[in-house]
């Protein structure tokens, strides 16, 4: 029952529209009783970050869209010693900004970081999932509205829990167990990357086999190497063991074992050596 908000992280691209168009609905607008203006800085109701991982020049990018994540276990609620924050039946969490003010403590109290404190005002604000919209018959809010990758998918849970069972959706940190109703899919795995070169000419090592074994489950995958000399192993698990082999017809066989893709990792140059 209620709305939840799914996140597609692969289909993300960090043009930040989410986080504008908030802007645009929520700046020098009084919605109340759902929230009182957002001011201009240092608001982030819909925050994105860039993610980097990796180490130079094996480096890739991903952006993370955050919002309140609306809790069905939320630790702002029983924060409030003025009982003014609640949580609807239909999931959305809102702060009431005639009852704030502004101690705080639910900033202090959420795990996700999703309150913001208003100077102006002396109030905190967070998202409202645009429960103002909602009410005048929107079917979205601001944010999923204006996101034309398709990255962010909002609705009854009712009609969306097929998708999140299918898509193994899961939230952001699980292990602050607050039942968040903001999925997640796409979020890039650990990745081990190298280039491989000839040790006698120095050159780029086109077409080598890598050969990727999981010290666990004993899964193995192979990729080839480049026209760079270069090769990506992605989708790895996170605090995976593994053990690499490198072999090219002609040259002597690489091995390195363990890897432990605790994070991603960048083996840098790795030099073959020829057999005669
Ligand atoms: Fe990503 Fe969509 Fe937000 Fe753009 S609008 S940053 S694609 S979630
Ligand atoms: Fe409360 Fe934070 Fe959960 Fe939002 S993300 S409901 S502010 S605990």
């Amino acid at each position: 029952m209620g709305y939840v908000l799914i996140v597609d992280v692969s289909k993300c691209h960090g043009c930040y529209n989410c986080y504008v168009f908030c802007k645009d609905e929520h700046v020098g607008n009084d919605w109340s009783p759902y929230s009182k203006p957002q001011p201009v800085t240092n608001h982030f109701w819909m925050k994105v970050d860039e993610i980097e991982r990796g180490t130079i020049p094996k480096v890739k990018i991903h952006y993370l869209p955050q919002p309140c994540m609306h809790c069905d276990k939320p630790p702002c609620i029983p924060a409030c010693s003025l009982d003014a924050i609640n949580k609807r039946a239909d999931g959305i969490v809102l702060i009431d900004p005639e009852k704030c003010n502004g101690c705080g403590d639910c900033i202090e109290a959420c795990p996700y970081k999703a309150i913001y404190f208003n100077s102006e005002l002396s109030i905190t604000q967070k998202c409202t999932f645009c429960a103002h919209l909602l009410e005048d018959g929107w079917k979205e809010p601001r944010c999923v509205e204006t996101c034309i990758a398709g990255a962010l998918t909002f609705g009854e849970y009712e009609d969306l829990k097929d998708t999140i069972q299918e898509k193994g959706a899961t939230p952001l940190h699980p292990e602050y167990d607050t039942k968040p109703r903001v999925y997640y899919i796409g979020i890039p795995k650990k990745f081990i990357a190298g280039a491989l070169v000839d040790h006698k000419t120095d050159e780029c090592m086109e077409n080598a086999e890598v050969t990727l074994k999981n010290l666990i489950t004993g899964n193995i995958v192979t990729t080839n190497s480049d026209n760079y000399g270069d090769f990506w192993l992605e989708g790895l698990e996170q605090n995976g063991l593994y053990s690499l082999k490198i072999e090219k017809p002609g040259y002597h066989s690489y091995i390195l074992s363990p890897i432990y893709t605790r994070k991603d990792v960048n083996l840098g140059d790795i030099y073959l050596f020829s057999k005669h």
